[in-house]
């Protein structure tokens, strides 16, 4: 059992599980699902300043790239053309570049513009990162102090005469062609497009422990002079928590600051020097109280209690502070219908269950396998290609005879056709290129596009064209009649009488699809020797030597048919993945169905040696395959990544049966705990935005590596680029250690903003 634990650790629960914050779904340039309205500022994740104030200018941009949205430009229009909510950088930003394209415009607030600044500490320092960046629409933040920021945003927002609306927006409601904003008091106000630049204005977090009610408990700090002398609780880890308590310090403050991780990590690197500088100096005025939490609030104290060893402290306390963040306006969202990640509401799950209904249907037709307890599909829902085939066959004339006759490229086209598996592959290979287009056209980064047409070579050519025109082509030409050709074709694609084509030559998926992902190479009735060899040396020699180089990425964002799809038509899904603690446990599911093939291919080798008569054949064809559950080819196959894997596709990630239930990844997981491959992290640019973690559909918390400086090692890893590609800074990079541990970089970029740094050098 301990043998169990420590393995389950070493290979998937050691590393980090942090779960992903909900905010609203936004795509490129804060598109939402309701047509009209975008989402800028720190809805879209990034919270800085410099890019809501990039966000906020680009969603315009995006409006009138739009063919939908005609503007009027007419000040005396009642419609406008564009109304924002919110009066912070974002909105402002979005205003000022409203006003340079002559838009009819106005922005709402419901306290004053810049609010959420003012509100910062007095004498805060600011911090402009990145420092490279030039936001669109040319707002500049030249300033070092809060007191400065708000002067030069105010000018800013002078410069372009803009004039907040004085309101409240309570939710928008399309009508027809136009949007309702709906106020707290008065008449709605009616627009073509809407901009919510709104940020975190929803309800500070709580502590959820006795005495949080207390008159001495506040959630943001103004001014620490006031608290000069006195003996101060700080509750949290990011910057807001670390300022304060540097800002305290400062003004004569005795501090201690409890943070419930062991090391902190989300803070800037100035905030974390300082702090950590602060804490070790002998004057004692900031204790740094790592790993522990608060569990009560008295008076005159704070009871603290460490995390590792349990034990409970009582210390001297005149105020508390909890900055452990602020939520998103999430009821908002929700009101005015815009998707919520994470958000599951009745239409989701009948949604997912018609879907997962159509792809049970969809892969016992393809497979033409009975369905469990029932039977063979009915005739109406089992429609029969070969009618086609036979009509195209009977045509008269010349090209009829094209059909008739199999040695034509036709002919051997028609008999291939007459399979479901033909239609579900050629359709298959469809969605590949037509979704990887459009993420080459989206993603646009070097490592994106040269992955993205390998895959879709790797799905059309050996994946379709061989099995289905090529191999049988060749058949029907002779290839296979004598000499070579026919011990070729005898080793790996047996005659059979079921095939059109006369011999099976499906089994030359398995030139691409490893054992145990394509496991019928090997479950055969009599061993196919040519396939035996050539898939040891894929699933024990290849795969093991390509991993240690470049990762399992290497095969599953590569080269796998299953990886191809995921990354092209599940491009726009992989934030649906789940992540956390629990969903990382059942990472290990993939081990048990590992440990399922194995078994069953340890019976089938037995029952090869001991003969069709032996009970360990028996056991192979009648007794696993009269139980579902114990029918690979029903459960694992058709069930988990068919009918579960596809169903749960637009609901849940493309990636479902790759991360948890794939026997081969959970091979190649054993292998990749000795890859070199990593991704490397630039700790100081990292701003713990936990972008990288929420695109990643393998469910690793890449952000809790990258903040930490330390290169991402969780062996789901598919390489698939999301995170290297949408980190806001440019922190991530590929690579891999070489024989001295020396960190090598990937030469295909794979980050757009480290390919606009080495451009400009
Ligand atoms: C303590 C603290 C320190 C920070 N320090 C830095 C730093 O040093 N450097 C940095 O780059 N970033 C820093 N940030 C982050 C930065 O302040 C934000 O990224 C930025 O202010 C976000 O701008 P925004 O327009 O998205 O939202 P906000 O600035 O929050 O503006 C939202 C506006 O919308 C208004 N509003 C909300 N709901 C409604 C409604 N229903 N109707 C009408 N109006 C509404 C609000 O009143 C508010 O004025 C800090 C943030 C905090 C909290
Ligand atoms: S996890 Fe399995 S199915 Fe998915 S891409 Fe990798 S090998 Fe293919
Ligand atoms: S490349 Fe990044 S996003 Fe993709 S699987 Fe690996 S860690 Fe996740
Ligand atoms: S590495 Fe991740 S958390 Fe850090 S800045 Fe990039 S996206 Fe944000």
């Amino acid at each position: 059992m301990n043998f169990l634990k420590r393995y389950a650790n070493w290979l998937h629960l050691q590393w980090p599980a942090g779960k992903v914050e909900k905010l609203p779904l936004a795509g490129e340039d804060g598109e939402t699902n309701v047509e009209g309205i975008r989402v800028v500022g720190d809805l879209t994740g990034i919270p800085l300043l410099k890019f809501s104030a990039d966000t906020g200018a680009k969603a315009v941009r995006a409006f009138l790239e739009e063919s939908r949205f005609e503007p009027s430009r007419d000040p005396e229009d009642k419609i406008l053309d564009v109304a924002i909510i919110g009066g912070g950088v974002s909105g402002i930003a979005a205003a000022r570049e409203a006003r340079q394209k002559k838009l009819h415009f106005a922005v709402f607030e419901s306290k004053e513009s810049f609010s959420t600044i003012r509100n910062f500490p007095k004498g805060k320092p600011i911090f402009t990162y990145p420092t490279d960046m030039e936001p669109t629409g040319g707002m500049h933040f030249r300033s070092e102090v809060k007191e400065d920021l708000v002067e030069e945003l105010e000018a800013q927002q002078q410069d372009a005469q803009i004039e907040p609306v004085s309101a409240k927006i309570e939710s928008i409601t399309r009508q027809g062609d136009h949007l309702f904003l709906n106020k707290d008091e008065g008449e709605p106000v009616v627009a073509r497009a809407v901009v919510v630049a709104i940020g975190r204005s929803g309800n500070h977090r709580k502590l959820e422990i006795p005495g949080e009610e207390k008159d001495k408990v506040f959630n943001r700090l103004h001014d620490p002079k006031e608290f000069t002398g006195q003996k101060v609780l700080i509750v949290g880890g990011g910057d807001s928590a670390a300022e304060a308590a540097i800002a305290l310090v400062e003004a004569g403050v005795e501090v201690t600051l409890s943070y419930r991780k062991a090391e902190l990590t989300r803070p800037k690197p100035e905030n974390v020097e300082k702090i950590k500088s602060l804490s070790s100096s002998s004057d004692e005025k900031l204790a740094l109280k790592l790993e522990t939490e608060p569990t009560a609030i008295h008076d005159d104290a704070v009871v603290l209690r460490s995390r590792q060893s349990d034990q409970e402290e009582t210390i001297e306390n005149d105020v508390v502070f909890a900055l452990i963040g602020r939520e998103p306006p999430l009821e908002f969202f929700r009101r005015s219908k815009l998707k919520v990640l994470g958000d599951r509401s009745l239409s989701f799950w009948l949604g997912m269950g018609a879907f997962v209904l159509f792809c049970f249907w969809l892969y016992h037709w393809k497979g033409g396998k009975p369905v469990p307890f029932y039977g063979y599909l009915p005739n109406w829902l089992s429609p029969n290609p070969g009618a086609l085939s036979n009509w195209l066959q009977n045509l008269s004339g010349t090209i009829g005879s094209w059909f008739r006759d199999p040695a034509t490229l036709l002919g051997t086209v028609s008999r291939s056709a007459s399979t479901p598996s033909f239609y579900y592959t050629l359709a298959y290979s469809a969605v590949v290129v037509i979704f990887g287009i459009r993420r080459i056209r989206y993603r646009k980064t070097p490592y994106i596009t040269v992955q993205t047409y390998t895959l879709m070579a790797v799905q059309v050519l050996p994946l379709f064209i061989l099995p289905e025109i090529i191999l049988p082509w060749l058949g029907h030409n002779g290839a296979y009649d004598s000499g070579l050709g026919k011990w070729f074709a005898d080793t790996f694609f047996p005659s059979v009488n079921y095939d059109p084509n006369g011999r099976e030559y499906w089994r030359a998926y398995g030139f691409i699809l490893a054992w145990p992902l394509m496991a019928w190479n090997w479950f055969t009735a009599q061993p196919l020797w040519g396939w035996l060899i050539v898939g040891s040396i894929q699933t024990f020699v290849i795969l093991p030597l390509i991993i240690r180089r470049w990762g399992k990425g290497a095969y599953c964002g590569w080269i796998c048919s299953c990886g191809a799809l995921a990354e092209t038509l599940g491009d726009r899904h992989r934030h649906k993945m789940p992540h956390g603690p629990k969903w990382n446990r059942l990472n290990l599911l993939g081990q048990g169905i590992l440990a399922f093939a194995i078994l069953l291919m340890i019976v089938r080798i037995v029952g090869w040696i001991a003969g069709p008569d032996s009970l360990a054949s028996w056991i192979f064809t009648e007794g696993a395959s009269k139980l579902p559950l114990l029918n690979y080819g029903w459960f694992v196959d058709l069930f988990l990544a068919g009918v579960l894997g596809y169903g749960l596709y637009f609901w849940f990630s493309g990636r479902m049966w790759c991360r948890f239930a794939c026997p081969l990844a959970a091979l190649m997981h054993i292998y990749a705990r000795f890859s070199r491959f990593r991704i490397f992290a630039e700790k100081k640019k990292c701003i713990s935005c936990n972008v990288c973690t929420s695109v990643c559909h393998q469910g690793i918390d890449i952000m809790n590596f990258a903040n930490k400086g330390l290169p991402m090692e969780d062996p789901e890893c598919v390489r698939c680029s999301a995170c290297v590609q949408s980190c806001p800074t440019g922190v991530l990079s590929f690579g891999r250690y070489d024989k001295e541990m020396r960190p090598v970089y990937d030469l295909l970029n794979a980050s757009p903003v480290q390919k606009n740094e080495n451009d400009k050098s």
